[in-house]
């Protein structure tokens, strides 16, 4: 392995996975994720931060297999037989788990791929043969303890690991509900205000910002529940000190569902 000052620095990416669905429709999301992954390169495993991974705890997947996890209800049938097969990597897992200064006891076999991962990945890459490991978002922790989890990740980028976190950017459920059943599709203007206060603080490298966007009143009305924001501050701190940010899927499904995604050079 090259540690050196010139090698190379893998890009750190956030997806907005949206709907379950994308991962068995072809629409534009679905083909966004496709071309995310001939967009980055192949990296030599993954590390994924999945907002459906979130507990009381940090922990990581540390088996070899680990299982596709179908945790949704109320979708077809043919969403649940979806396998996405990709290999563990423990000693992935050890390194990490080393890097957050954890002890060994956060090496989980209680989760294994969420839809928040494999979703997005069975389009980015879809032969299943990069290993993947999941890092779970503890839910007492505050922002600033994510944005820090992230940075201290950010090794792991000259060493051939993709850093990828999922959620959305607004993710209210509610509204998101509430406008397929009346039919509508119609972006609010806390959901627009929200994703472009984001889009700019993140440009700016505003993560005094990013840290406290939940407690503005456009946060609050986009993220009930902070599950779906919280990912991204792992990508920010993994990110730190990179100059280019790109937004290579922008736009709202569902009316108010942020599908933005994020690519950290
Ligand atoms: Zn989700």
């Amino acid at each position: 392995m090259d540690d050196g000052p010139n090698s190379f620095q893998m890009p750190v990416l956030f997806v907005g996975h949206g709907s379950p669905m994308n991962a068995i429709e072809d629409n534009s999301w679905s083909r966004g994720f496709r071309a995310l992954g001939e967009g980055v390169p192949l990296p030599r495993a993954i590390l994924a931060v999945s907002a459906h991974w979130y507990v009381d705890g940090t922990f990581l997947t540390a088996s070899t297999r680990p299982e596709t996890i179908h945790d949704f209800g109320g979708f077809p049938e043919p969403l649940y037989k979806i396998l996405y097969p990709a290999p563990g990597d423990p000693a992935l897992a050890r390194r990490a788990t080393a890097l957050l200064g954890l002890p060994d006891e956060v090496m989980s076999s209680e989760w294994g791929i969420d839809h928040g991962t494999w979703s997005v990945l069975l389009h980015m890459f879809p032969k299943a043969d990069i290993p993947v490991v999941q890092l779970s978002i503890d839910a007492g922790l505050p922002p600033r303890e994510h944005l820090a989890m992230g940075r201290a990740l950010g090794p792991l980028r000259y060493e051939g690991v993709l850093i990828m976190a999922s959620g959305n950017i607004v993710h209210n459920l509610r509204d998101a509900f509430g406008q397929m059943r009346r039919g509508t599709a119609t972006t609010p203007r806390w959901a627009t205000g929200f994703d472009a206060d984001v889009a700019r603080a993140l440009e700016d490298h505003d993560t005094a910002f990013l840290s406290r966007a939940l407690k503005t009143e456009e946060g609050q009305h986009s993220h009930p529940t902070p599950d779906h924001y919280l990912p991204l501050l792992y990508a920010v701190g993994a990110a730190e000190g990179t100059g280019t940010i790109s937004f290579p899927i922008v736009g709202f499904d569902v009316g108010s569902l942020s599908m933005r995604a994020v690519i950290f050079g």
